[in-house]
Order: C-alpha cells, then structure tokens, then sequence
C-alpha cells in the first residue's frame, strides 16, 4: 500500500468544475497541521477554507486568457497528521515524493509554514523562491529546531543556502539577517519591490533561478499585506498588494516550477477573505504554468 493511500483522507475537493481526474498533472493535498504556531493558530483549518473559496470563484485567467477547469487536476484530500512535527513533515515527504514519483506536480495547502519542510526534502535536487514577510532562519525558537520559524534554516543546511530566494521580506531578528548576509541567501524586501518596482524583481529572481534546473515555489500568505490578507498566523504591515505578487509570479513561473505549496491562512482571523486570496493564488499560477511555453 502507498503512503498516499496510508496517511491520507478524503474531504471537499479542490474547485467546482468535474476534473479530469484521469490522467491527472496536478495533485492537490491539503496539510492540517499548524502545532507549532506560536501567535495566531488554526492554520490547520485552512486547506477545507480554502477548497471551499476554490468552488466560488471563476476558474478562467484573465491574464493569460485561460481556462483552469482544462487542466488534468485531482485533489487526494487531506494528510492525516501527528502531533509530532518530525513524524508529520516525513509523512508529507513520503506523499509528496509518491506524487513527483508519478510524473505529477504537488499543489499542497497548508497547515503552517513548516511542511514546506517535507514538501521541498522530497525532492533530490531543488532550488526554492520563498514569498514571505518573514526569513523563518532562525535557528531555533521556543525550543524547538523544526518549526515555522526555523525550517529555511534547516532546509539550507541540508541543500544549501545559494538554493534560497526569499521574496517580501519585512519581518526578521538580528540572528537571521547575519545568517542571510554571511551564508548568502538572498532575499528582497517588500519595500526594496514597492520602491524598485516589479520589473527590477523579476529581473533578479529570473537571473538567479537560471542557475538552476527545477524550482519549489512556496508562498506564506503573510507576504500579503494584511490589509489583503488579514487572516494569517503572523500579519506584518507594508506587505505586497495580490496584483504586485501576482505580476511577480506570472512572469517567473515556468515549466521549470515543479512544486507549490500555499501555507499559513488562519481561517477563523477573517471573514474567509485570505483562503480566497491563497485559491485565487493557486488558480493563477496553474495558469501561468500551463500557458509557460505558449507565450
Ligand atoms: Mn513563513
Ligand atoms: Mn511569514
């Protein structure tokens, strides 16, 4: 028996159209888990919000004149979590590398920022763009090595830090930003996006990326302003508007992008505004990486 079918229950699915669930590209998995949240939890509610603001809004992308409701998409419910972020983040790798085994690219909906962890070591070789108000390189909080706070730290340990783009970055400790400038992981703030623009962004994310063969792409939610995206585990002022991240993403996402995950919407902090935001992320970028090629 797979891991997939082991660790794994079925809920609603992933938006309102019949999918072509035969034959499938894209596997959505949702990840309830969100017990090392520190300041806002219940990040653990959020793939079910999140499916539920995906059946309420258009599928078809303007921006690329594209239908999302084409695209080969089935969504294998949610993983069945451990109180143990170790054992949970192995049990997401073991899904996630089933899903890559079988030539398909993971959609994962967070849970918190930590399962990025499981998603990402699924893959032997990968490089990683990070949108996030926060650096999450700290190398432990409140005792804990594994956490939504320290898990770059961890993952840059392991594939090395040049594999890191972290992009909105206005929320990090002294520790953090020595480890960043010392081990050279690079990150762009949101204010250096608002004041420099988005075609100096892109210009440096596409220049950096074409270093390498296959990109992980994760977004925190709280790279949003909270103004857009008020119910996140960790809100910080003088984020990036949706239109400013999704310019970004639609010029920097390719077939090259093997993998997303969408992570840190805490349901029960709005009124489901952010779940709407994250589906409407979701949607977008399956549209930027279907019509890649085309363009
Ligand atoms: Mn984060
Ligand atoms: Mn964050």
């Amino acid at each position: 028996m797979s891991y997939t079918q082991l660790y794994t229950y079925r809920t609603l699915e992933f938006g309102a159209f019949v999918r072509k669930t035969e034959g499938a590209n894209y596997s959505v998995l949702g990840v309830p888990f969100d017990f090392t949240s520190t300041y806002r939890p219940g990040s653990r509610f959020a793939p079910n919000a999140i499916r539920e603001a995906s059946q309420n809004l258009e599928a078809f992308c303007l921006r690329r004149s594209f239908d999302v409701e084409t695209v080969g998409l089935e969504d294998l419910g949610d993983v069945d979590v451990l109180g143990d972020v170790e054992k949970t983040t192995d049990r997401v790798k073991c899904i996630v590398k089933e899903i890559v085994d079988a030539g398909k690219f993971p959609i994962v909906m967070g849970g918190e920022h930590t399962i990025t962890y499981g998603c990402t070591t699924a893959f032997d070789d990968i490089a990683v763009l990070s949108f996030d108000a926060h650096l999450d390189l700290r190398d432990e909080y409140l005792g804990k090595k594994l956490s939504h706070a320290t898990f770059m730290r961890r993952l840059c340990e392991k594939f090395g830090p040049d594999r890191f783009f972290e992009v909105g970055t206005r929320a990090l400790c002294a520790e953090e930003m020595a480890f960043a400038a010392n081990r050279k992981v690079e990150y762009v703030t949101s204010l250096q996006i608002i004041r420099n623009g988005i075609d100096k962004t892109t210009e440096d994310l596409l220049a950096w990326s074409s270093q390498f063969r296959r990109l992980y792409v994760t977004v925190d939610m709280d790279v949003l302003d909270p103004a857009y995206a008020p119910g996140v585990g960790n809100p910080v002022p003088e984020g990036l508007s949706p239109t400013q991240l999704l310019e970004i993403l639609e010029r920097i996402i390719s077939s090259k992008v093997v993998g997303l995950d969408v992570v840190e919407v805490s349901p029960h902090y709005d009124s489901g505004l952010t779940a709407i935001q994250a589906s409407n992320l979701i949607y977008n970028i399956l549209a930027f990486r279907e019509t890649s090629n085309k363009q």
